[in-house]
C-alpha cells in the first residue's frame, strides 16, 4: 500500500489549500528548504564578512593616511631641529676658541655616531611611505650623534673652565671704580703739570670725586701701600701669573700689605695725593714687570671714553 502525504496550506483568510503528496516527497521538501537555509546563510556570512572586510580597509586607509602626514610633518619638523643644531655647533666653536681648545672637525659634526642600527625592513610599504621612513630614520641617527657628540663636548668645554676659573679670577678684568669715564689713557701726552714736556703716561685716568671707592680688578695680595712718590698715597695689588695692579693719588687705603683681597672688594677712595691737578684714580696694569694699557684689562661695556 503506498502512502501518502497531505500539505495543507491556510491563508490569512483561512482560504484552505490542500494537496496530497507521495510520501516520498516530504525528505525532499525538507532537503530542499534545508539547502536554501544553508545557501542563504552562507550568502549572509559571505556579505557580512565583505562588509566588515570593506569597513576594516576603509579605516586602515584613513589610518594610513593620517600616519603618513604625521610622518610627513615629524620629517619636516626633525629636519628644521636638524638645521637649527648648526647654531650650536657654531656657538661649541666659539666656546672652544675661546678656551683655546681645538675645535671638532665639521665632518665628525656630520658623521655623529649614525650607522650602527640594522637597516629597517620598508618590503611592506609604499616607496613614498619607504622614502620617507628612510630619511627621518637618517636624520634621527644624524641628531642623535650631533646631541652626543655636543654633549661630550659640553662636558669637556665645563672641565677646561673649571680649570681656568683660578686663572681668571686673578686676571684684572673689571673696572675699578665702576661707572666713571676713563680720562687720559696710556702713552705719550703733554705733561698736564708744566703743560710743556711730553712724558710717557703708565696708566689711565679715571675722573671720580674724592672718597669714591676703588675696587680691586682682581683676587690677589696686597704688595704695597703708602706713599710712592708722584703717585702720592698709593696701593699696589700682586695678582699671581705675573699680573700686578696700581691704584694711585687715592685719598685713603682701606687695606694693608700682606692683605689677601677678592675682585671687587673695595681696597682704597679716590684722592688728589701726589703729582695730580685734580681728583682721580690713576690705574695701572704691570704684566711680567711690563707696564702695559690696562684699558683691554677692563670690562668696557657701558663705559664712556673721553
Ligand atoms: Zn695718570
Amino acid at each position: 500500500m503506498r502512502e501518502s502525504a497531505h500539505i495543507i496550506l491556510v491563508s490569512q483568510r483561512f482560504n484552505i489549500l490542500s494537496t496530497k503528496l507521495p510520501r516520498i516527497a516530504i525528505p525532499v521538501i525538507l532537503g530542499v528548504i534545508a539547502c536554501m537555509i544553508v545557501v542563504t546563510a552562507t550568502l549572509f556570512f559571505i556579505n557580512t564578512r565583505d562588509m566588515l572586510t570593506e569597513l576594516t580597509i576603509q579605516r586602515s586607509e584613513r589610518e594610513h593616511q593620517q600616519l603618513v602626514a604625521q610622518l610627513d610633518s615629524l620629517h619636516g619638523y626633525v629636519s628644521t631641529m636638524d638645521m637649527d643644531f648648526d647654531e650650536k655647533i657654531f656657538n661649541d666653536n666659539r666656546q672652544r676658541t675661546y678656551l683655546q681648545m681645538s675645535c671638532i672637525h665639521p665632518d665628525i659634526w656630520s658623521m655623529g655616531i649614525g650607522g650602527s642600527k640594522p637597516a629597517p625592513d620598508y618590503d611592506n610599504l609604499s616607496s613614498g611611505t619607504a622614502n620617507l621612513l628612510g630619511d627621518l630614520n637618517e636624520t634621527f641617527d644624524a641628531m642623535f650623534g650631533k646631541c652626543y657628540l655636543r654633549e661630550a663636548s659640553f662636558e669637556e668645554i665645563s672641565a677646561r673652565i673649571e680649570s681656568k676659573k683660578y686663572l681668571w679670577a686673578h686676571i684684572p678684568s673689571i673696572h675699578p671704580v665702576p661707572g666713571r669715564r676713563l680720562g687720559s689713557g696710556f702713552g705719550y701726552r703733554v705733561d698736564p703739570i708744566n703743560k710743556r714736556t711730553i712724558r710717557m703716561h703708565w696708566g689711565v685716568d679715571i675722573g671720580a670725586s674724592r672718597g669714591t671707592p676703588i675696587y680691586a680688578t682682581a683676587d690677589g695680595v696686597v704688595s704695597y701701600t703708602g706713599w710712592n712718590g708722584g703717585y702720592g698715597l698709593c696701593i699696589d695689588v700682586a695678582h699671581g701669573y705675573g699680573f700686578k695692579t696700581r691704584y694711585a693719588h687715592c685719598n685713603s687705603i682701606l687695606a694693608k700689605r700682606g692683605d689677601i683681597v677678592k675682585r671687587g672688594q673695595m681696597v682704597a677712595t679716590v684722592g688728589s695725593t701726589g703729582r695730580t691737578t685734580c681728583s682721580h684714580l690713576h690705574y695701572e696694569v704691570i704684566v711680567s714687570g711690563i707696564k702695559v694699557n690696562p684699558v683691554p684689562y677692563i670690562d668696557t661695556s657701558g663705559i664712556i671714553f673721553d
